[in-house]
């Protein structure tokens, strides 16, 4: 029988079938034998990595070259290729299902991908975890910068955040301090002009008598007064009740120092050409033009700029005063808006998968907002100690009760109180990276691993070196 009848033959469903049965029972009584499952398994890693060291490095820096770069199209997360599908190839989904769960989204070579957790969701019919969540829709009017957002959040997230020494990224210290703001007197005290280009510095502190900024930036007062506008009918501002002044469109609010010519400056809505360019030539004084042709003289004669503290006097919320604290914040990123984690799903999210979608999101507004990272983290971290606390109550309190009283009795002579013996209030923390308790459980480890397997004759301690891969590198500008 030649090569030509053999594949013939194998065209036959039934032949085919019983083929495939009696190389299955041939292998079964081979594996009996050891060598040849170890062979077996051999083959099947050098398949799957790569057979000789060059062979497994291409294979890792071929796998690793596009990075997430992938949509799935039910969940809009960016997945690498090895955490997606095919969308279209997937014949065990019902057509139903498909229309009904996915968004066409389309993204690497034009196809249609679904992640496989989405996919599992998919295969047993039922809403994948993340379907139906959206970001607000971005307006440009909201295209901020850093501190021109601050001027139009009603919460002012205060955070020390500097440039590590080392590798260019930020770093974090302390926590942050949740404080309520009020947008009109700051937008009242803008500069009313006539054109987006002209900006003025402005200095944020946390109380007015400070000598140092919490934030010193130039700001565009029309861009920050025409957002403030916008987000004033945004939901969250209406349900807080926050107006701005009606006259706001019909002040000229122009620097007392450089207000030479009030008539000028106090003219009506509907100003000429020429009251525009008087305007903007005052103007240019007393702030600065967004201009690479900048005489240096007119710095001596440019004001140090508007100083505000719109947060002295009032008292810091709780991060979980309301829901909404994070998206009173970053009117940016959520455009005065609730996220809609309640409607749109029928399982219940925690805060850490919230910020897992809004992190891993195609629309990168999260990912570039770097104080939002921060505040995500130590909200999270607060979150943890918090849910810690409560069960470590839980065990140690059972049915008694106890009163703040009972703490503040002399101790060694209450042992009734085991919350004080057993050490829960610590232990609480044991979660959190680089807290007492946590360096404590990482030092016993240590002492384990010595006693168990005796002492070390290396210490070696290892880095990814990832600011040196210029594969990284090429991801991170894709993203
Ligand atoms: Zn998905």
């Amino acid at each position: 029988m030649n090569k030509n009848q053999k594949r013939e033959r194998r065209l036959d469903e039934e032949y085919r079938a019983n083929e495939r049965e009696r190389e299955k029972e041939k292998r079964k009584v081979r594996r009996l034998d050891p060598e040849y499952k170890l062979k077996e398994k051999e083959l099947r890693i050098g398949r799957k990595y790569g057979r000789t060291l060059d062979e497994c490095k291409k294979k890792f820096k071929e796998g690793n070259k596009a990075g997430p770069i992938y949509v799935c199209t039910s969940c809009h997360l960016l997945k690498f290729r090895k955490s997606v599908v095919e969308l279209e190839k997937q014949r065990v989904l019902s057509s139903f299902i498909v229309n009904k769960y996915t968004t066409q989204k389309y993204s690497v070579d034009g196809k249609e991908w679904v992640c496989r957790m989405c996919f599992l969701y998919l295969r047993r019919e039922k809403a994948p975890k993340y379907f139906g969540l959206k970001f607000p829709d971005k307006v440009d009017v909201l295209n901020l910068n850093r501190l021109e957002e601050r001027c139009v959040a009603t919460r002012i997230p205060f955070m020390f955040i500097y440039d590590a020494t080392k590798g260019g990224q930020c770093k974090l210290r302390g926590s942050v301090a949740n404080v309520p703001m009020d947008i009109q007197p700051i937008i009242k005290q803008l500069p009313h002009v006539p054109d987006e280009s002209i900006s003025i510095p402005l200095k944020f502190k946390r109380k007015q008598h400070y000598k140092t900024n919490e934030y010193f930036e130039s700001i565009h007062p029309k861009k920050v007064i025409d957002a403030a506008k916008y987000l004033v009918k945004q939901p969250l501002y209406v349900k807080d009740g926050i107006e701005l002044d009606n006259n706001i469109n019909e002040q000229n609010f122009v620097d007392s120092d450089t207000d030479d010519e009030p008539d000028s400056s106090s003219s009506s809505d509907n100003e000429s050409e020429s009251d525009f360019s008087e305007v903007e030539c005052e103007l240019s004084k007393s702030g600065q033009q967004d201009t690479m042709v900048d005489d240096f003289n007119m710095d001596r004669f440019r004001p140090s700029g508007l100083t505000i503290a719109p947060g002295e006097n009032e008292k810091p919320l709780s991060l979980f005063q309301t829901e909404n604290e994070e998206y009173k914040a970053f009117p940016k990123i959520y455009c005065g808006q609730a996220m809609n984690y309640k409607e749109a799903n029928v399982e219940q999210m925690s805060y850490g998968e919230q910020v897992k979608w809004e992190l891993l999101n195609e629309d990168r507004r999260c990912a570039e907002h770097i104080p939002n990272i921060f505040y995500k983290t130590k909200k999270l971290q607060v979150k943890q100690v918090n849910s810690a606390g409560n069960i470590a109550v839980k065990k140690i309190f059972q049915d008694q009760k106890y009163t703040v009283s009972d703490f503040m009795k002399d101790d060694n002579t209450s042992p009734s109180i085991p919350i004080k013996n057993m050490d829960f209030g610590h232990k609480v923390f044991k979660d959190i990276r680089n807290s007492p308790p946590y360096l404590e459980r990482v030092g016993k480890d240590i002492r384990a691993m010595i006693r168990q397997l005796g002492i070390p004759t290396w210490f070696v301690s290892l880095s990814a070196n990832d600011l040196n891969w210029p594969e990284l590198l090429i991801i991170l500008g894709h993203l």
